[in-house]
């Protein structure tokens, strides 16, 4: 699961909170990235980008007669709560990653130490290590930081962004009164 590739479906919780679709996640992406303005139409509710005809957001079926109506720019808050959302996910994808190399490293150095013939070549204990670095440290990188890391990234992640969306809909339901 990378959340780096466009068009790539992540993971949805249906945990009450209806942060983040992915139309405003590829949105919030693209305006990140200066490829796209923070201008347009949006669901008044979870900010999903909605056409101009559309009279329901497809997300969380927020009425646009009925229940909050449209806004034409995401706040602030919002794309914050994204870009702590992610800071998040990649730290703990790069962190993880780095645990795999380091057991790669020990391990792989523990391994050596250990088979009395490595332990008498220097060239091959050499040979052997470099493999075990190569292939080890590259799949346990890929695995702890790819899936694990991933994973507990995206828990953690997702718990300060449900936290982030109820001051959100505190602030919003405060300014409206
Ligand atoms: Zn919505």
């Amino acid at each position: 699961m990378s959340f780096d590739e466009p068009g790539e479906e992540r993971f949805r919780p249906d945990d009450g909170c209806p942060l983040f679709s992915q139309a405003l996640e590829d949105h919030l992406v693209a305006v990140s990235r200066g490829e796209a303005p923070n201008r347009g139409r949006f669901c008044g509710n979870c900010y999903t980008p909605i056409g101009p005809g559309t009279m329901e957001c497809p997300h969380c079926g927020e009425s646009t007669t009925a229940g909050r109506r449209p806004v034409n720019a995401v706040p602030e808050a919002v794309m914050e709560t994204l870009r702590a959302q992610r800071k998040t996910e990649s730290r703990w994808v790069t962190w993880m990653a780095y645990l795999g190399l380091l057991i790669a490293i020990v391990g792989g150095l523990a391994f050596v130490l250990a088979v009395p013939f490595l332990k008498g070549s220097l060239i091959w204990a050499t040979v052997v290590y470099g493999l075990i670095l190569l292939v080890g440290g590259r799949s346990l990188a890929g695995i702890l930081g790819g899936y694990y890391g991933d994973r507990i990234g995206f828990e953690r992640a997702r718990a300060n962004t449900r936290a982030a969306w109820e001051r959100i809909v505190a602030e919003r339901a405060s300014t409206k009164a």
